[in-house]
């Protein structure tokens, strides 16, 4: 009622100020689009021309077409708590344990929300008793004088986005934060300094959206795990983005993979769903048995514990891995994996279909980044098309007004866009877009 109302007052305004009286049919348009304007909410699809392949701001990781079909069948009944041979109730946390033991080499896995739930279950669940193989001679362990601690190094110490600041977490869980080394060295000699009587948990955290470069040495989880397994300590690693593929052969650097965090040794490793992994916003903890048993009985799970729909979207996505075709049929890794000149190819034929508003376009080399509070200034190259120059600022306005909206970036000056994260079937959409945007800028602007 508000929009129509809306409506018809510009329209009103305008006539006032002299425009001529619009035909009945051009203002029922107008209202019409309006009130599609507002049924469509304000949650929409993007383009993404960024080549931002993880991109946080635009929801992360894209859905592969299997994912999405398994989501959309797990959105009716289905048997999530329902053990379908003995027809009784059957074990939530199962589905997803089994492959995802399977591919990392854990003993037990199991799924939450998202990683800062896991983060959060893992201290929570850890810190109330050392681990079970380190008590010796069985016994109630002596109350503590004080909180448990857990130590992180300084260089460790960071904020993920979105306000998740290791610090804050840790005091959340009711746990003392023992800081050890310095912002660039912490060794294996800090931690040993540091165990004290109340030590429960020695976290390792990936810096993920920041890089620390030169003189610098972190402790090699291995000898945290020997450390931990001499003192009676549980071993978290907070992994982050979590890659299950080698990411060295893409050309973004040594990333560790959760097989090698979990052969490493650590009790608990810590993952997104929606970064490398390629799958829907979860949180996975995976490894040693009785670690994730303390999670999963830790009354924090019912609250931070994964939907059947998300739940679905994860085997799917799992499911491309253990096939071995990740890198075909998951979007972030066929966007990763996708060559330069794929992409120039691409920008070439934009360029070609935008006919005469294409004059001023232009395709060159330029630097598509992996992202996502995942890999930070890790680069692959690529190509670009340019838009023509001037105001670029104001074309990408214009590109986000468009149906769907067309995220671009700024290069020197001009609006580009990146091939490597437009999803295949998308051209026709981020064409639509441009033409509309260079257009509305012909008419504005002049030629
Ligand atoms: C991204 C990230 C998180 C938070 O993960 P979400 O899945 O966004 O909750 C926590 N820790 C690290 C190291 C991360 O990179």
């Amino acid at each position: 009622m508000e929009g129509i109302r809306e409506v018809l007052e510009g329209h009103r305004q305008a006539i006032l100020a002299g425009a001529p009286c619009p035909a009945p049919e051009a203002i029922e348009a107008d209202v019409l689009a309006r009130l599609g304007e507002a049924a469509r909410g304000s949650l929409r699809a993007v383009v993404n021309a960024t080549g931002v392949v993880i991109h946080t701001n635009l929801g992360r990781a894209p859905l592969s077409a299997a994912t999405l079909d398994a989501m959309r069948h797990a959105a009716g009944y289905t048997n999530l708590e329902y053990d379908l041979e003995a027809g009784e109730r059957g074990d939530r946390y199962g589905h997803a344990e089994a492959p995802l033991c399977r591919l990392t080499g854990a003993e037990a896995a199991v799924v939450v929300n998202n990683n800062a739930a896991a983060v959060m279950l893992a201290l929570a669940a850890l810190m109330d008793a050392p681990p079970a193989r380190a008590s010796g001679p069985a016994g109630p362990a002596t109350p503590l004088a004080g909180p448990p601690e857990v130590i992180v190094s300084r260089g460790q110490l960071v904020e993920i986005g979105g306000g998740f600041r290791i610090p804050d977490v840790l005091r959340r869980s009711g746990a003392a934060l023992v800081e050890v080394g310095t912002t660039n060295r912490t060794y294996l000699r800090d931690y040993e300094a540091a165990v004290g009587p109340r030590t429960r948990i020695l976290l390792t955290v990936h810096r993920s959206n920041f890089r620390l470069s030169g003189f610098v040495h972190d402790t090699p989880l291995e000898e945290l795990v020997e450390l931990g397994r001499q003192r009676g300590l549980w071993v978290v690693d907070d992994l982050g983005s979590g890659t299950l593929l080698a990411t060295r052969p893409f050309g973004l650097g040594d990333e560790p993979t959760v097989q090698e965090r979990i052969r490493a040794g650590a009790d608990l490793v810590c993952f997104s769903g929606d970064k490398l992994l390629g799958g829907p916003q979860a949180g996975i903890l995976a490894g040693r048995r009785e670690a994730v048993l303390r999670v999963k009985r830790h009354p924090l799970m019912r609250a931070l514990r994964v939907d059947k729909v998300t739940l679905a979207g994860l085997l799917a996505t799992l499911a491309h891995y253990e096939r071995g075709e990740a890198t075909a049929e998951v979007p972030v890794w066929r966007a990763i994996a996708a060559a330069p000149d794929a992409s120039r190819a691409r920008a070439e034929a934009w360029r070609g279909a935008l006919g005469d508003l294409g004059a001023g376009c232009a395709v060159r080399p330029s630097r598509s980044a992996v992202g996502g509070g995942s890999l930070p200034e890790v680069t692959v190259p690529t190509f670009v098309l340019a838009l023509p120059g001037g105001a670029p600022d104001a074309l990408l306005a214009r590109l986000r007004r468009a149906d769907p909206p067309v995220i671009g970036r700024i290069e020197d000056d001009r609006v580009v866009l990146d091939p490597r994260t437009v999803l295949p079937d998308e051209d026709e959409a981020l064409l639509r877009g441009v033409r509309e945007a260079l257009k509305a800028r012909r008419t504005t602007d002049g030629p």
